[in-house]
């Protein structure tokens, strides 16, 4: 049953304090929770309702003494609570059994140690509670455990006490200093080793930095913890915010519904986003464990601070903490050229995985209105999106005023449980004045409206009066729920370029020329707006939306040579890519509309698809000195077959990849000279850094290495996949040893099978090096169907587990991913698909309704497709005891 955002009510109870002791056993886990609570003198009188889940109830007792209670499905009801503000002293006695908890939610063993995760409601797993964001306590938690097996005894806060016990057990107690709702509750125990850090901050305190891993891992433990102590430095620069704990820790598990969980004090991550050395991860590893270290810090003060009052708040902290991240990587980065790569990379997130979100089945706002299970709104809507829209509002009254605007939110509503609006009220009232201030109301559009807006752009230039009109409109068609949008506030960061590629000065018609920039913001509010320039002396060529300054889709009719012109020259260096993405874009959408007509398949078309321009433009930026390889790598970066497929009324998914291929193909061969030239150019890195510069060069390296390759399947040529396998074997770095390993994978040769038995021999130790061993294959290009009997094979070899998420995401979802081996006319892949969504449901509910969102869009699928896409996702629906989470998205999913 939904729940609804409109259906909130303050809590009739509030939890002050909380004394859990733990008697941990992975069979019988004991657990003593003994709270101090009252009634809510705000709220009408009403029994306290407590949340639980698969708890074994042995004994309540309030103020010491027995006390009737029932059971309301899930809910402990207690009706007969004294009457009267005094606080009530509650003492509950549960046991769980985390060595049969296979959801990885609430209290679970891996690998022989206990872990928690409680986001968003978990905590109900561990004890019964008000498990809501708005209740906020003081912790006490004793955990006891045997030495042996269990040496390292952790949970939130300050160690204050511990000891030995009888029989070989041994006992911790941690005290939290500060209030927290239960989603942040953690504790760990097992047996585990510490990277440790001492560090003083700006305000002269010490902290204690720990980095828990299994013995073994603590040498690739630097990265993850030179990540930590920047990241605290970052937020005392940038935003005045301090580390507010004498300790902090992370802590690793290699079974892990998501990436990290940001617990008080006490972060666990998924392996994934510490581990780390040059041998094992790539380029790509370790800017993500710098993000996701960053992003888990700075949630002690957005998220754990200042908390949601309700899951629908759930982007006030996911949304400002993405965007947190998103400026703490660009910083780091340092170079502008290096802050916009990282712009890119973002924008394509978002483009190519939250824009089909918002246009499918599953689409909602950044606040959302009701949800049936809250864990399917960890979306790129909620997180990406919500970047964008804080996003916005940092442009909208520049980077001084939302600092001020952050200062007021904190001074607000530290140690509160608030709402989106009070986050959007504080930053526009620190700016009074500014657009955000002036449209406040209106800005909020973004947090209730779902969809994408259409913004389009007409540019007229009168030669004899010298001006140029650019008439702006938006527009946002209708998503599940909402059939009427308004006009959204839409920053618009713009320059106007000649034809020879000089930027002209910006003077709006009532300016003067002092005035004039040559890039500035317009905000569009209204329908339809219009804006003129003086004094443009030639027609020139619009650069609109530069970095990107709303998360909309942009209509303007470019001509090719206004194209050329931007990715040539614009200064703006998102736009330059911008330019290449539309061309690519243009030529791929005319290519399936042409091949519609003919009979285009994988790999058979030697059409050529690009025109000689545009090859000639892309040959021009890998040629070109000034611009650094990480960009052009992206610039050369065709558009992927899932933004392609976005554009189309009706998919037929073998098209879109055929003609993608062949694109590729087509720049591989074009482009060969090239192609080795800057392989030789970047090839060699020296010591291996993962810095931008020279992680830059490797993608570069590795593109070229594939091209190369995948001309090479078409010539028969032996000398460029024999380099790959030579570089298989000796690279000095995982970067470049995969790129080498994906390079023969792709380009389907003969050599790329015994290249997978050499790494998988060499790496069987390491499970993360498995998991890219095992999506390689799922990711693999088709050919005659063969990933498909491929990946059933894979699971049955001895290293797939099915039931570690991060196994089995490596292997089922990078196959579910691959689009043209997944949609086959056989529909075997959707077959595949569903089995694995009912499988992986029977234990892990969340995991599986990750992948049941690979169906999202199976209506706009061409025939065959669709009708058989169509019986999978009906074979999903009709399995009994489908959990709620399955439902839920297969239900949207099947909706008219
Ligand atoms: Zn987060």
């Amino acid at each position: 049953t939904a729940i609804y955002r409109a259906d909130y009510e303050a809590p009739a109870w509030w939890i002050d304090t909380v004394d859990l002791t733990f008697d941990l056993d992975p069979a019988k886990t004991r657990v003593l929770n003994k709270m101090r609570v009252r009634r809510n003198p705000d709220v009408a009188a009403q029994p306290l309702r407590l949340d639980g889940d698969e708890l074994n109830l042995a004994r309540v007792l309030v103020n010491g003494a027995g006390t009737s209670f029932k059971m309301d499905g899930d809910q402990l009801v207690l009706e007969n609570l004294p009457e009267g503000s005094e606080p009530v002293e509650l003492e509950i006695f549960t046991t769980c059994a985390p060595a049969k908890n296979t959801k990885l939610m609430g209290l679970y063993v891996s690998e022989d140690t206990f872990f928690t995760q409680c986001e968003a409601e978990g905590f109900r797993r561990i004890t019964y509670f008000l498990d809501r964001p708005d209740v906020m306590a003081m912790y006490t938690v004793t955990l006891r455990a045997s030495k042996a097996q269990y040496p390292v005894l952790l949970s939130n806060g300050n160690l204050v006490d511990s000891g030995d016990l009888d029989e070989g057990r041994h006992f911790a107690k941690w005290v939290d200093p500060h209030k927290k709702p239960s989603y942040l509750f953690a504790l760990v125990a097992g047996n585990l080793v510490a990277r440790e850090q001492k560090i003083k901050s700006r305000a002269g305190n010490n902290h204690l930095l720990q980095v828990f891993v299994r013995p073994g891992d603590l040498e690739k433990t630097e990265h993850a913890m030179n990540s930590l102590m920047h990241s605290i430095a970052w937020d005392e620069a940038r935003f005045g915010l301090s580390l507010d704990l004498e300790r902090f820790m992370i802590v690793a598990t290699s079974d892990f519904n998501m990436g990290a969980m940001e617990n008080k004090g006490l972060n666990i991550f998924n392996t994934k986003y510490v581990l780390a050395s040059q041998a094992t991860a790539t380029d790509t590893d370790y800017f993500n464990i710098e993000s996701v270290v960053g992003h888990e810090y700075f949630h002690n003060w957005t998220g754990d601070r200042v908390t949601c009052r309700d899951w629908f708040q759930l982007s006030l902290k996911e949304g400002l903490t993405v965007f947190r991240d998103q400026e703490f990587s660009m910083d780091m980065a340092g170079s502008q050229s290096a802050r916009a790569v990282k712009r890119i990379d973002d924008v394509r997130v978002l483009r190519t995985v939250q824009f089909p979100e918002d246009a499918g089945p599953m689409a909602h706002p950044v606040r959302p209105d009701s949800y049936i299970e809250i864990n399917n709104f960890y979306t790129v809507t909620i997180y990406e999106k919500g970047a964008e829209v804080v996003r916005m509002q940092h442009n909208l009254v520049g980077r001084e005023g939302f600092a001020k605007g952050m200062k007021l939110y904190f001074e607000r509503h530290d140690g509160q449980a608030v709402t989106c609006d009070d986050f959007s009220q504080a930053i526009a009232d620190a700016n009074p004045g500014s657009p955000l201030a002036q449209h406040l109301q209106q800005f909020r559009r973004w947090y209730s409206q779902a969809g994408t807006p259409v913004l389009k752009a007409v540019g007229q230039y009168d030669a004899a009066a010298q001006t140029y009109t650019l008439t702006l409109s938006q527009s946002c068609a209708p998503t599940v729920g909402q059939s009427e949008k308004l006009p959204f506030v839409i920053p618009v960061q713009m320059g106007l370029i000649s034809a020879s590629g000089q930027e002209i000065a910006l003077q709006l018609q009532g300016e003067d020329a002092a005035q004039a920039t040559l890039s500035r913001m317009l905000v569009l509010t209204e329908a339809e707006q219009s804006f003129v320039f003086t004094n443009v002396a030639e027609a020139p060529v619009p650069s609109l939306l530069r970095t990107f300054s709303a998360p909309v889709v942009l209509d303007c009719e470019f001509s090719d040579a206004e194209l050329l012109t931007l990715l040539a020259h614009d200064s703006d260096p998102f736009n330059q890519w911008e330019a290449s993405q539309r061309l690519g874009l243009r030529y791929a959408l005319k290519a399936i509309a042409d091949s519609a007509n003919n009979t285009l398949t994988s790999g058979q078309s030697s059409t050529e698809i690009l025109p000689a321009a545009f090859v000639q433009a892309l040959r021009d930026v890998l040629g070109n000195d000034k611009l650094d390889a990480a960009f052009k790598d992206l610039v050369l970066t065709l558009p992927s077959e899932g933004y392609i497929a976005d554009q189309l009324a009706e998919i037929d998914p073998q098209r879109v990849h055929a003609v993608r291929e062949a694109m590729q193909l087509q720049l591989a061969t074009a482009l060969q000279a090239d192609w080795e030239a800057v392989w030789e150019a970047n090839r060699d890195t020296g010591a291996y850094q993962p810095d931008h510069v020279s992680a830059g060069r490797r993608a570069l390296a590795g593109r070229a290495l594939t091209m190369l390759c995948l001309n090479a399947a078409q010539t028969g040529d032996t000398v460029w996949p024999g380099k790959a396998y030579q570089r298989c074997k000796d690279a000095g770095n995982m970067t470049d040893r995969m790129a080498a390993l994906s390079a023969l994978v792709y380009s389907a040769s003969p050599l790329a099978e015994q290249a997978l038995q050499r790494f998988h021999a060499l790496f069987q130790q390491d499970a993360l090096v498995l998991d890219k061993w095992f999506s390689l294959q799922g990711a693999a290009s088709d050919r005659d169907g063969n990933v498909l009997p491929a990946v059933k094979a894979l699971m049955k070899h001895p290293d797939f587990q099915i039931k570690n998420p991060n196994r089995a995401r490596s292997l089922i979802f990078s196959y579910c991913n691959n689009a043209g081996a997944f949609h086959r006319t056989d529909a075997a892949g959707y077959v595949f698909w569903a089995d694995r969504v009912i499988e992986i449901d029977g234990f892990n509910p969340q995991v599986a309704a990750r992948l049941a969102r690979v169906m999202d869009r199976w209506k706009k699928l061409a025939e065959p497709y669709r009708a058989a896409a169509r019986s999978a996702v009906e074979r999903v629906a009709a399995k009994p005891n489908l959990s709620n989470d399955v439902r839920e998205v297969i239900t949207r999913a099947l909706a008219d």
